[in-house]
């Protein structure tokens, strides 16, 4: 790739991350679903703007309206149906239980849905196939090689696990992708294609964290391979509750650095939100990197 296209595919790339600017707003985003419990089509609450923002903010389609406007509308209820659907919840377009529920987990910073239309949500459209539901990054981009070069950035302060400790963690997480595949991985410690690290708030990229909770992490599309660890976060290599598991993130955003957008099987290592531990790669993991790759 030549110099002068880098800052041009850097800023395509900032353009479909879009951060998720509600989360740090004064009130916790928590508390802001709590208030819009219940609410549907036609009513107003207080927050109903601050929602709208976060479902745009993760891709999904609503009008341009004020923050302050807190009427729930038509659009609104069609962009929650989206997020219903995506996330395998009851499409009810009302803000219910379940849906305040997984509003709440910890998810990946990246959107939902970076690609108009999913590109596969079930290519043979019969209902008994099962289901691809991967998706990618708008224009496919990808990696023009398969020996990729990686490295971690020093930790910043406070960080619960330790450099060494997320050096082996990627690693486990790189051996989980390359399996059948002609990519290969190796460390250095000088100019790399995968690059990953701890990161605190504002760091530098426009996608600032949130500290602990919320947004875990998030990684860029090929052939930029920066990959970003919220640093507040409770890490560890067990995953026992409430600490988040180090190797099930790193191997959601190693998909994306791979070229692999937020997949809607529940399952899948590419599901945004965070679940517990899950160290291995789902059918619809797999099939996702074939197809872009043509392995
Ligand atoms: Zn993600
Ligand atoms: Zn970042």
């Amino acid at each position: 790739m030549s110099l002068a296209l880098k800052p041009l595919l850097l800023f395509l790339v900032l353009c479909a991350l879009n951060p998720l600017p509600s989360v740090e707003s004064a009130i916790p985003f928590i508390t802001t679903l709590q208030n819009l419990r219940g609410i549907s089509r036609g009513q107003n609450a207080d927050g109903v703007g601050i929602l709208r923002i976060y479902l745009k903010s993760l891709g999904y389609q609503v009008n341009e309206k004020s923050p302050s406007d807190n009427n729930f509308d038509a659009n609104d209820e069609s962009a929650l149906k989206q997020y219903q659907a995506f996330h395998g919840l009851h499409t009810s377009g009302v803000v219910d239980d379940q849906t305040i529920e997984t509003m709440s987990l910890p998810r990946c910073g990246i959107p939902d849905i970076t690609a108009t239309p999913n590109p596969n949500p079930n290519p043979n459209g019969l209902s008994s196939s099962p289901p691809q539901n991967y998706s990618y990054f708008p224009g496919n981009p990808k990696w023009s090689k398969f020996n990729l070069k990686y490295r971690v950035t020093a930790n910043p302060s406070n960080v619960a696990v330790s450099l060494n400790v997320l050096r082996q963690v990627l690693s486990n997480a790189l051996n989980t992708w390359r399996q059948n595949n002609s990519f290969t991985f190796n460390e250095t410690t000088g100019v790399s294609d995968i690059v990953a690290g701890f990161q605190r708030l504002s760091h530098g990229d426009g996608n600032p964290f949130d500290g602990r909770g919320g947004v875990l992490a998030h990684a860029f599309a090929p052939q930029d391979g920066r990959m970003h660890l919220d640093a507040d976060e409770r890490w560890s290599t067990t995953g026992i509750s409430p600490t988040i598991d180090l190797e099930t993130v790193c191997l959601h955003e190693l998909g994306h650095n791979l070229g692999l957008g937020h997949s809607n099987d529940p399952n899948a290592v590419m599901a945004p939100t965070y679940a517990g531990v899950r160290r291995t790669l789902r059918q619809d993991d797999k099939d996702g990197l074939n197809n872009l790759y043509g392995f």
